[in-house]
């Protein structure tokens, strides 16, 4: 059975290609307890079931081969929206937030607990790439799998201008953590006010609340959609030839000294010491000061990194000069 490529995998490779080849070999990661910290202090999981609220749906359920034949039957109607669609092209298999089907029409609604603000669109443009661009990645499997189709993307983000009108919003929401096996935990948001004769008109008042706001991907789309065509393909190349990696595919840099593979797990494999190799053992290493990243106008590190330069000895007195002249002092050996 071939690898399948997903919308978390992508995610992960987008950020590091070498990281594709971890995950799919179930590599010891602290991301998956990190994610899961950061998405429960976030509200994500909130955010989630409200947008669940907002745009009411089918919600697809069961394994991935059941949840994509009842996808495929339920995309059948001419007019209907579905929570957590699976989509299938190929290898590439994805889960779909909220998928809005109208004719030939598709809207893909990625959401995203990452907060904006609706009236500062172009300064926000940027930040947001980071969070379009497995959204955008979505819209290629879509369109792939549904060629005749009109698909359009958008992330629905929190809108910090919007307050609500709603007393005790936040107690509408019960969260659950459900462990699963080995590391899986799921957390399940029920909204305890669902079957109260009177819910569709506090529904109401959600959507005019309008807490969560849409923003439009056709922008970024244009012009980010080829870059992500051929890391996708890429990828696939990737899960299709055991991980052969060329040197243009990755490079160990600065970024690395926070990499999630970096885990020292006893009798485990340890993805920064591969990459890294021998230099993963230099001792005093330039990883161990403490905002090193800033050195050199925050590129002095990757130099050094560059010519295999990794031993603390590499750094003298200069690299703490500032360009004003005075020294840098918030540098610190840990
Ligand atoms: S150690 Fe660096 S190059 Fe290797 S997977 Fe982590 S971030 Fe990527």
């Amino acid at each position: 059975m071939p690898f399948t490529l997903s919308k978390s995998d992508f995610k992960v490779a987008d950020n590091c290609m070498k990281k594709l080849k971890y995950k799919k070999l179930h590599y010891p990661s602290s991301m998956e307890e990190n994610d899961f910290m950061k998405m429960l202090a976030e509200g994500g999981y909130v955010v989630g079931k409200l947008a669940q609220l907002v745009h009411p749906g089918i919600l697809v359920t069961g394994i991935t081969s059941e949840a994509l034949q009842k996808t495929t039957e339920l995309l059948k109607q001419e007019k209907v929206v579905l929570h957590e669609a699976a989509i299938q092209s190929g290898q590439k298999i994805i889960r779909i937030d909220i998928l809005k089907k109208d004719g030939s029409r598709f809207d893909i609604i990625e959401v995203k607990a990452k907060s904006f603000s609706g009236e500062e669109e172009n300064k926000e443009k940027m930040n947001l790439l980071e969070y379009a661009r497995d959204a955008i990645f979505q819209k290629m499997v879509l369109e792939e799998a549904y060629p005749e189709s009109n698909v359009k993307a958008w992330l629905l983000l929190p809108d910090k201008t919007k307050r609500t009108e709603i007393d005790g919003l936040a107690g509408w929401f019960k969260t659950e953590v459900q462990e699963g096996n080995g590391n899986f935990r799921n957390v399940n948001v029920t909204c305890i006010n669902e079957n109260d004769p009177d819910f569709e008109e506090k529904r109401q008042s959600l959507i005019k609340d309008g807490l969560l706001s849409l923003y439009d991907l056709t922008e970024l789309t244009k012009e980010n959609i080829s870059n992500i065509q051929d890391l996708t393909k890429r990828m696939l190349e990737l899960l299709n030839n055991e991980f052969q990696y060329s040197d243009s595919d990755y490079k160990i840099s600065k970024a690395c000294k926070g990499c999630e593979y970096k885990t020292n797990t006893p009798g485990e494999p340890d993805g920064y010491k591969e990459c890294w190799g021998k230099l993963a053992n230099v001792s005093p290493h330039i990883f161990d000061i403490y905002y090193g990243g800033t050195l050199g106008e925050n590129k002095l590190l990757n130099e050094l990194i560059s010519f295999g330069k990794v031993s603390l000895w590499n750094l003298n007195k200069n690299h703490f000069v500032k360009k004003d002249g005075t020294v840098n002092r918030q540098h610190k050996v840990d």
